[in-house]
């Protein structure tokens, strides 16, 4: 079976890593890849958003499954393509993708249907959103509706901050049409977990939960980026509360897409707020994870080629997803200045040796290969991922790993593990 996996960054590799395990994968490309994709997969300079030449190209190679990445196809529609040229692809349609495409879509279903959920009300007029503001107080939380990166979704710990947001996404237009309407929401407290699963639309096989490290520096400070680090499991959600999360969040939230006519295929991703009345959505994702897909698919014991099949065959309770014992890290190295301005183009050293050390991943994420050299290419650069049969061993791999891998500038966080 031929694949093509749609995107470039470190899920990517994760994917393609588990795809090339796949006995039933014969030949993998991928677009654009990268340059750890590049040692698994042949890839071609598309880009994951242009939906009608990766079409044409799926078409020319006579791919059999297509596996999309970044929600940014998927929301555009890039599953419709397909489908509609009859060529089979692993991914939620625009419809179904709008869970995470609009954020006051997801909102007002989850509200209709009663799933978990924080208080909000969502405006297209920034006087308005102000107004509610002023009358809720701060602590609270600003969205952009639409996709914004990762970025659009403003925590204000003041009033005057929850003020600025609304004006920084409605008036400035800081995320462009993402910022049309906001939604604006009841300020969580608790701790953070993602949970992904696949499902047919019908069957649900959750994923084991991971939890990610958003902020730049060590015991969470500095500014936001798009991840630093995941572990996995969580071991601060035991078997009740793993099957709270997925019977009365993420299999009401796939039935409810269903009864409004958006069947959902592919891996929804729950973001989740851990609160003392329970677990409550913080998003949706329409795709896997980035970074969590790194530390998660290392424990999948099963074969991601035939779990895509039969997700798009809608017999995925035909399939077995099991998982190995132990845990899992993923320590992400990035370039100097990330997420702000950085520079690219810095030679990487290393990488092969952090490999000898046992259990030991090294997927690429902004990586490329410059006049016969591997350089830094992206903010975040590698995700390192080691194995244990528990988090001490994990961490004293990965933290071995990243040890032996040199660039300029290189910047990570030294505690991305469970504290208690
Ligand atoms: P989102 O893009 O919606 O997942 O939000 C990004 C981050 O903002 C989350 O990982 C949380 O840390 C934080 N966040 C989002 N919504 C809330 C909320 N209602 N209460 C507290 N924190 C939130």
């Amino acid at each position: 079976m031929k694949v093509l996996v749609v995107g470039g960054g470190g899920r990517e590799h994760a994917l393609a890593w588990k795809l090339a395990q796949s006995p039933k994968v014969t030949e993998l490309l991928a677009a654009p890849g990268n340059a750890g994709i590049a040692h698994l997969a042949r890839c071609a300079p598309i880009s994951a958003e242009d939906i009608v030449a990766l079409a044409d190209f799926a078409e020319r190679e006579k791919v059999d499954l297509t596996v999309v990445g970044p929600e940014a196809p998927l929301c555009a529609g890039i599953v419709d393509e397909f489908e509609r040229r009859g060529l089979r692809i692993f991914g939620p349609n625009k419809a179904a993708a709008e869970i995470e495409g609009s954020k006051v879509f997801c909102r007002h279903l989850l509200a209709k249907r009663n799933i978990p959920s924080p208080q909000f009300s969502a405006f297209d007029n920034p006087n308005e959103a102000k107004a509610y503001i002023r009358q809720k107080g701060a602590p609270i939380v600003v969205k952009a509706d639409g996709l914004a990166a990762g970025k659009g979704s403003i925590v204000c710990a003041t009033l005057d901050e929850a003020l600025q947001a609304v004006d920084r996404i409605m008036v400035e237009r800081e995320f462009g049409a993402a910022g049309d309407r906001v939604v604006v929401e009841e300020f969580l407290e608790g701790r953070e977990a993602s949970i992904m699963v696949f499902t047919d639309g019908r069957t649900v096989k959750p994923m084991l939960p991971s939890k990610d490290h958003k902020r730049l520096l060590d015991g969470d400070r500095g500014p936001n980026t798009g991840g630093m680090g995941v572990y996995c499991p969580v071991p601060y959600i035991d078997a009740a509360l793993f099957d709270q999360i997925v019977e009365t969040i993420m299999k009401p939230t796939i039935a409810a897409l269903a009864e409004e006519g958006r069947p959902y295929k592919g891996v929804l991703y729950g973001g989740l707020m851990l609160t003392r009345e329970g677990p409550k959505v913080l998003e949706f994702n329409c795709r896997f994870g980035d970074p969590e897909t790194q530390a998660v698919l290392p424990l999948l014991d099963g074969d991601l080629a035939e779990i895509c099949e039969a997700v798009i065959d809608e017999r995925l309770h035909e399939v077995k997803v099991q998982w190995n014992q132990g845990a899992c890290i993923c320590v992400v190295m990035a370039s100097a200045g990330y997420p702000g301005a950085y520079e690219k183009g810095k030679p990487i050293t290393g990488i092969e040796e952090a490999e000898r050390e046992e259990s030991v991943i090294v997927f690429h994420a902004g990586t490329a290969v410059k006049d016969g050299q591997l350089v830094t290419a992206g903010g975040r650069v590698l995700g390192v991922t080691a194995v244990g049969k528990d988090f001490n061993e994990a961490a004293e791999r990965v933290y071995r790993a990243i040890r032996r891998i040199h660039f300029d500038g290189a910047q990570y966080r030294s505690d991305i593990r469970p504290t208690l």
